[in-house]
């Protein structure tokens, strides 16, 4: 028996809502808040007529510490599941630990005013969830998350030492629409205007934003421009695989994207500063993301697929010498569509987090105090994968990454 509390009603909320619901052995009881109680009854509609299942639902400010804990302690789940937005990270685990709950999210924490994700804020919180006999889950997603998994799966059963290491994030779908962000645009457009920073040789490098982009031909989608950027795995990555010599992420954007997004930020329309307004502040981006389609209304018109991976170079357990393997999974947008509504970046997120919070409800995963899901062993989450709609491929590459 367990019950689960999860925060916020987007995309990624209504995957793993629905995935959880799926999987009622597991999660026996399942309650959704969020701002917007009218898109928490739209998920938990959603739910009973696809498995029958009642989802609880419930209005709340995530950020009102007071009230957040008053909905815990009335719930009384055994995790608070974080699928609001990075902003809301850190008040969620104050009322996590005021609570007495453990806590999972897929993002990590963001201050409202200035772009700048990292982990430090949430690695400050583990002596006082171990204290409290708590865990919490920090980026149980796709990336990070899943590519965090593959990597450290490759680290277990096929290279000793990773030296080279890089995630190459293909969404190859046609939303239909001029343009459109697949995830909160706020957030999406904050973390792509960001300068590019990689790992090499024990520290951050920092590059402009999109200067660095290479042509890359993905299964099931084709040959797409990748362009190199920071991500927040690199700095868990980087930190618990202590040898890696190089690491980077990369992401596909279609012209159009980068048109739009350079005509955007051009104009100012991308800003994070408040700007007045016919006597009123307003953030340009906030009114932007605002004017956008919303991510969980493409999923219909959304075809194709997404392939994301991760390529590491090391030395081969086996003592073979150096090798390169490419571990990926590919998702179906159009699949992700038909099995829970929406389409595949909320699918490819909201899977591992049904999954990350699985294995903590089954204590399969389990630890006192901030983890992140490198220092989980990778296996079962793995096998829960193929298991659960995001199956994966491993193979071995002739060479390391030219680019
Ligand atoms: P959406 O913008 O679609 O959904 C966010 C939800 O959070 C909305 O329902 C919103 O409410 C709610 N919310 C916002 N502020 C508050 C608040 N103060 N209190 C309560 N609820 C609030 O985002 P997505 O579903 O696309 O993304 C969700 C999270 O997943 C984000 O943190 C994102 O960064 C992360 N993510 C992680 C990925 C990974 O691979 N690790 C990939 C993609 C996303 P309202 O409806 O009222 O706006």
């Amino acid at each position: 028996m367990a019950t689960v509390l999860v925060i916020g009603a987007g995309g990624v909320s209504s995957v793993c809502v629905h995935k959880m619901a799926f999987n009622s052995e597991i999660f026996t009881d399942i309650h959704l808040a969020s701002r917007t109680k009218s898109k928490c009854d739209a998920i938990a509609a959603s739910v009973k007529t696809r498995c029958g299942q009642e989802v609880a639902t419930y209005e709340i400010d995530a950020e009102e510490v007071p009230a957040m804990v008053n909905l815990i302690r009335k719930i009384q789940p055994s995790l608070v599941v974080n699928l609001a937005l990075p902003y809301q990270d850190l008040p969620i685990m104050d009322a996590c630990l005021e609570a007495g709950v453990s806590y999972l999210d897929t993002a990590n924490y963001e201050p409202k005013d200035e772009a700048k994700f990292e982990y430090h804020w949430q690695w400050a919180y583990h002596d006082r969830f171990k204290e409290a006999g708590l865990m919490a889950l920090l980026g149980s997603g796709f990336d990070p998350g899943v590519t965090s998994v593959f990597t450290m799966w490759l680290k277990k059963h096929k290279l000793k030492t990773i030296r080279q290491l890089d995630i190459l994030d293909c969404n190859g779908g046609d939303h239909g629409q001029a343009f459109a962000t697949n995830f909160n645009p706020e957030i999406n457009i904050r973390e792509v205007t960001a300068p590019a920073r990689h790992w090499e040789n024990g520290a951050f490098v920092e590059t402009p934003a999109l200067s660095k982009k290479v042509e890359f031909d993905f299964e099931a989608v084709g040959p797409k421009n990748m362009y190199m950027m920071y991500h927040e795995e690199l700095e868990s990555l980087s930190k618990f695989i202590p040898e890696l010599e190089r690491g980077r992420f990369w992401m596909t954007f279609g012209d159009e994207y980068i048109k739009h997004l350079t005509v955007l930020q051009n104009v100012g329309m991308t800003g994070i500063e408040p700007i007045k307004y016919q006597g009123k502040e307003i953030i340009p981006l906030q009114f932007l993301a605002a004017v956008l389609p919303k991510p969980e209304t493409l999923g219909e018109t959304t075809t194709g697929n997404t392939n994301i991976g991760v390529i590491a170079t090391g030395e081969a357990l086996d003592g073979s010498g150096e090798k390169t393997f490419y571990i990926n999974n590919i998702c179906s947008h159009e699949a992700a569509y038909e099995e829970t509504g929406n389409q595949g970046v909320s699918y490819t997120t909201g899977v591992p987090a049904m999954i990350g919070s699985a294995m903590m409800l089954q204590g399969t995963w389990a630890g006192n105090g901030v983890f992140n899901m490198e220092q989980m062993d990778p296996d079962p989450f793995m096998e829960m994968l193929n298991e659960h709609g995001l199956s994966w491929n491993v193979v071995e590459m002739d060479a390391p990454v030219g680019f």
